[in-house]
């Protein structure tokens, strides 16, 4: 391929890669607008997961304390019902004594339990609450899926031929040129051709070196070469060599 042909060709791949990019641009708001969506999904379910399980091991809990407490007050209404029938002082002692000890124990307990029953109480608010905007992402990502469905199937046809020149332009340059190429177009937005005007880069108006001026130097310059501007690195041509 001649260097006129060259150019004429990254020309057109400049072109269909800023037709594409006007196309992608018609939905990429609303799929990056998913992705953070998916994100915060994700984040809520695994919040979820975290407090559905330590619910499950709060509620063993709480159950193990409730049999505590029932244990500690069978005691104690056992004890009342023994009280009348002491008589000796050093028998009443040792059960004022217990007595002491099991009212102590009951109320470690009890604060406790209200305390672990109050919190179980706000986990289960949590994670209803998750589950409201669980559910609220669910229905806002199957929208935004559907809206971007149907952009893109409006413009199959036009990024299938837009790709498919793309893919046609790209087998006539070599691999590492298609490669550097396509990193150009991103980094540089999509413009990567500059015309040479008055000695200089149209793209960064960089005045180019003495070896660049004059359409004869550049006619001169092998085929398979292409001058690019030291500054931006844009692809430089002449309008008459189009
Ligand atoms: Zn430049």
């Amino acid at each position: 391929m001649d260097r006129i042909s060259r150019i004429q060709n990254i020309i057109r791949w400049q072109e269909l890669y800023q037709e594409r990019k006007i196309i992608v641009a018609t939905y990429e708001g609303s799929e990056q607008k998913l992705l953070k969506l998916k994100e915060d999904y994700d984040l809520a379910q695994s919040n979820k997961t975290k407090l559905t399980e330590f619910s499950t091991s709060l509620s063993e809990k709480i159950t193990q304390e409730e049999a505590r407490l029932d244990h500690i007050l069978t005691q104690i209404d056992n004890m009342e019902k023994d009280r009348d029938n002491l008589k000796m002082s050093r028998q009443i002692k040792s059960w004022e004594k217990d007595m002491d000890k099991y009212s102590q124990d009951r109320a470690v307990i009890e604060a406790q339990f209200y305390y672990d029953k109050s919190k179980m109480g706000d986990i289960t608010q949590e994670i209803e609450n998750i589950e409201i905007n669980l559910a609220t992402y669910t229905a806002e990502i199957s929208e935004l899926e559907q809206e971007i469905n149907s952009i893109k199937s409006k413009t199959k046809k036009e990024r299938e031929s837009i790709e498919a020149g793309i893919d046609a332009i790209s087998t006539e340059f070599d691999t590492h040129f298609v490669e550097y190429f396509d990193r150009l177009l991103a980094k540089n937005k999509g413009i990567v051709m500059a015309e040479i005007e008055d000695d200089s880069c149209s793209g960064c108006n960089i005045l180019l070196p003495t070896s660049y001026h004059g359409g004869d130097t550049i006619q001169d310059v092998d085929d398979s070469a292409l001058l690019q501007c030291p500054n931006c690195f844009r692809y430089l041509y002449y309008t008459e060599d189009l």
